[in-house]
């Protein structure tokens, strides 16, 4: 499947449209600095990475239009400290003025960071994301802990990359994510890629936690052996946490078609009869719409209006 068949798929399964909880959108000179590093994959990561929507705001979100995507959520990350309120301004702005687009937040290990994140709470992100391998912090880190436990209280979404994919660093690892969890018990923690590549350890945080859910953000395609990292008995797993599984694929920075990983997503619902239809409306649409709270405010509607 591919992109020109994203509308008919959708049609198929009586889906008017899907949400995207895992998208990327960042400043021009950030951004411009992240694709500089996917230049050189193949030294960071050992793989060529050709981002294949290296293309202008503006057609990148008429990409999202016509593969159906109605919400997503820009997500935007610090790699260094003194940078994430900016952030945090700069993507309010950029979700007030592009329909479709939530408001999102993120934070760094730093002195101001639970009330740079309690504004940007009260100004309306509905979720914020935490880059531990980027950012290369220690999630455990004293300056963080008001910052889960102001998440965890207003039940905002955080979508956290913590696992040891694409390389680990020095604080990934669902073992110290863990940790924050077990302080944090009531956090509703969103694992970006499914926690990849310990998709089984990431499964095991959901039975502990029921807060916790996966996202889909790369997970099951060919690209880079992916597919093959999944446990053998992945779809049969994902029916008892069937309605804790939200569509993201880290658009545009993907290196194959968007299709891809709807096409992933609809092989494991097709891999057990306790998923199906269901199961792809639930990741596609349901999920991710509950995590946004859509539905639940102005922003919502006229975004679901607009788009
Ligand atoms: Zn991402």
């Amino acid at each position: 499947m591919n992109d020109a068949d994203v509308p008919a798929f959708l049609a198929a399964h009586g889906l008017p449209g899907i949400v995207d909880l895992h998208t990327h959108f960042l400043p021009e000179p950030v951004e411009r600095k992240v694709w500089a590093y996917f230049d050189e994959a193949a030294a960071h990561y050992g793989v060529e990475w050709p981002i294949r929507y290296r293309v202008p705001v503006d057609e990148r979100l008429a990409v999202l239009r016509g593969l159906g995507v109605r919400t997503f959520a820009p997500l935007v990350y610090p790699h260094k400290p003194g940078m994430a309120a900016w952030l945090n301004d700069w993507v309010a702005d950029f979700a007030a003025t592009t329909p479709g687009a939530v408001p999102t937040a993120t934070f760094f290990p730093e002195p101001d960071a639970a009330d740079y994140l309690a504004k940007a709470l009260a100004a309306g992100a509905r979720v914020a994301k935490s880059h531990v391998q980027v950012g290369r912090y220690d999630p455990r880190a004293p300056e963080l802990d008001d910052v889960w436990g102001l998440l965890a209280e207003a039940a905002v979404p955080v979508v956290v990359h913590c696992g040891n994919g694409p390389v680990p660093g020095e604080f990934t690892g669902l073992d110290v994510f863990g940790q924050v969890l077990a302080r944090h018990p009531r956090l509703v923690a969103v694992l970006a890629h499914a926690g990849a590549p310990d998709h089984a350890e990431a499964l095991d945080l959901l039975a502990r936690y029921p807060g916790v859910h996966l996202d889909t953000t790369m997970v099951g395609v060919a690209f880079n052996g992916a597919d093959r990292r999944l446990p053998p008995d992945w779809a049969a797993r994902l029916a008892d946490v069937a309605d804790r599984v939200a569509l993201g694929t880290d658009f545009p920075n993907i290196p194959y078609d968007y299709a891809v990983q709807l096409e992933a997503i609809a092989s494991w619902a097709a891999a057990d009869d306790r998923l199906g239809d269901a199961f792809l409306r639930a990741v596609l649409v349901e999920t991710p719409a509950r995590l946004l709270a859509l539905g639940s405010s102005a922003h919502s509607e006229h975004a679901a209006e607009t788009s």
